[in-house]
């Protein structure tokens, strides 16, 4: 117990932090007695204590592995102040600076030393690796954003792969690699590429109590729905995510004209009017951002009161990120999105129509599932976000308390016949036409569309005028994001069936849809389109 005491001294003394959090002990006393970690936690965490400390506990400096510089020195600075020995080294510094760094690591006066990948990588790094290791100055390796190394993922980082050979050449320094990206896949490519196999696994709950989670669906094209939603948050702080640039520009104007402090954010605008919106937002208060996803990254901004995406986000892990940047500072927070058939023919077009492999496509579409699996589902959202993190969120009776769903359990119907119906009416028409005509089919609505294809003579014409046209658009979208139907890209978002209909068509087995709440404007039940 001796180590641990020495490192809540530590912990006390120089980062002035009462007490460990979470598993943040543990890790340490791991590290420092010389073990291999693997260390999943959400942003904000605290990962980066649980090298540093076992950095200044062990004889020696440590190595961390960082992708980017701008991150890299940070810490430098933030260690500096704390008074802890670091230094980086990377491609801004001049020859001589870089000389004056490692020799004070190669005479013992580092405690962390930050490298970028590909400089580690360089034979001189690795040689010089092999001088300190031979006077016992190597405390451990540290590999932080350990998800660069998964080709699946937005960071990938090819230098990462070749991270290996730190354990191939140096196996008694124990490695402890960082990540908040965890999803099952990911962890399983990381402990794989980075030969982890035998690390301890310390994975922190990714869950973030005071976030609530609420997925509408859009009637039209969601703008309404997000003036209600903003309305609820008036004078707060908030992001509005959007589908792409030229979105982000018509929600922004949409949002002003509605009286909304609202400013832009995507890489399409000039660096100026970027910077100055971002600063804008991080020092007023009140201010929404629209932005795309270029807008977030090293964003520390404690009291955003709200993420919304107006448009279907990428992924989950994407949307776990994105809203996470919600309620830093523990207060309540919420995480709204809307969304609808449109976004989901949209991004499988987006991943059907991509230069990717097709083993990468493949998984892309399986990551674009399980997202739409959140949107669908009637069960808790925590729980369902959790999963993908390999997470098991135990819902109480009453509910998470922080979702819509838990919150006001949804409505459920049998869709079974209205799926049939559905399917029907794309294998008659000949799985050519988009959910708008066959919609117009199954409703008896005739079009010029309808009499030049003479649509109103097939045997499901009419069949289901029981619904109306929005009903049938919520058939069509939970039909898609259960992967019964798919659209084709190249011809016009033509849906079609894929093999998992054949049993739903044959009345082999049954379907449960989420009820459509009606939309406020409307009193009929049958709408107007
Ligand atoms: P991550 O790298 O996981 O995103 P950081 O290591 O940057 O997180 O830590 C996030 C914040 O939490 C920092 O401001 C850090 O000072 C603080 N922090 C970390 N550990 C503790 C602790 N045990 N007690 C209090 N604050 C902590
Ligand atoms: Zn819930």
């Amino acid at each position: 117990m001796r180590m641990e005491n020495a490192a809540l001294d530590l912990l006390r003394t120089v980062f002035g932090h009462a007490d460990f959090r979470g598993e943040q002990a543990e890790i340490v006393e791991h590290v420092a007695d010389g073990g291999d970690a693997l260390v999943l936690m959400p942003t904000g965490g605290g990962k980066s204590l649980c090298y540093q400390l076992p950095a200044m506990l062990r004889d020696g400096c440590a190595i961390v592995v960082s992708p980017l510089i701008a991150l890299m020195q940070d810490q430098v600075e933030a260690l500096h102040q704390q008074g802890v020995r670091a230094a980086c080294l990377n491609s801004t510094l001049d020859a001589e600076t870089a000389a004056k760094i490692e020799r004070e690591w190669l005479d013992g006066d580092l405690d962390l030393l930050y490298v970028a990948p590909e400089r580690l990588l360089g034979g001189r790094m690795l040689g010089l690796i092999e001088r300190a290791h031979a006077r016992g100055q190597v405390a451990l390796f540290a590999i932080d954003e350990a998800h660069c190394v998964s080709q699946w993922g937005h960071d990938f980082r090819p230098e990462y792969r070749q991270l290996t050979v730190l354990h191939e050449r140096w196996p008694d320094v124990p490695r402890i690699a960082l990540t908040a990206t965890a999803d099952a896949p990911t962890r399983r490519e990381i402990v794989e590429r980075l030969a982890l196999d035998d690390a301890r696994q310390f994975v922190s709950s990714f869950d973030r109590p005071n976030i609530r989670y609420t997925v509408v669906h859009k009637d039209g094209g969601g703008i309404r729905q997000l003036l209600d939603f903003l309305r609820r948050h008036d004078g707060e702080s908030g992001i509005v995510y959007a589908f792409s640039r030229r979105r982000v520009e018509t929600v922004a104007e949409q949002l002003v004209e509605a009286g909304i402090h609202a400013l832009p954010y995507h890489a399409g605008l000039p660096a100026e009017t970027r910077a100055a919106n971002q600063r804008h937002f991080l020092q007023a208060d009140g201010v929404v951002m629209v932005a795309t996803i270029a807008f977030g990254m090293g964003i520390d901004k404690p009291d955003v009161r709200f993420v919304a995406h107006i448009d279907l986000p990428k992924s989950i892990e994407g949307y776990y990120q994105e809203t996470g940047r919600a309620g830093r500072d523990g207060a309540a927070a919420e995480a709204w999105m809307s969304y609808g058939l449109g976004d989901v023919v949209n991004l499988r077009a987006l991943i059907d129509q991509g230069e990717a492999s097709d083993e990468r496509k493949q998984l892309e579409r399986g990551k674009l599932d399980a997202l739409l699996g959140y949107c669908e589902t009637t069960q808790c959202r925590r729980r369902n976000l959790l999963a993908w993190f390999g997470e098991h969120y135990e819902v109480g009776k009453a509910g998470c308390g922080g979702c819509d769903n838990c919150l006001e359990p949804p409505e459920t119907w049998d869709g079974t016949v209205a799926a049939r119906k559905a399917l029907s009416a794309v294998y008659r028409s000949g799985q050519r036409f988009g959910a708008g005509h066959v919609i117009d089919i199954l409703t008896g609505k005739t079009t010029d569309k309808v009499s030049q294809y003479g649509h109103d003579r097939l045997s499901t014409w009419a069949i289901g005028s029981d619904l109306d046209a929005r009903q049938w658009r919520g058939v069509f979208r939970q039909l898609l994001a259960a992967g019964l139907l798919e659209a084709d890209a190249e011809r016009y978002n033509a849906l079609r069936l894929t093999a998992t209909a054949g049993p739903v068509l044959r009345g082999e087995q049954s379907l449960s849809f989420r009820r459509e709440p009606e939309p406020r404007s409307r009193r009929g039940r049958r709408g107007s389109s």
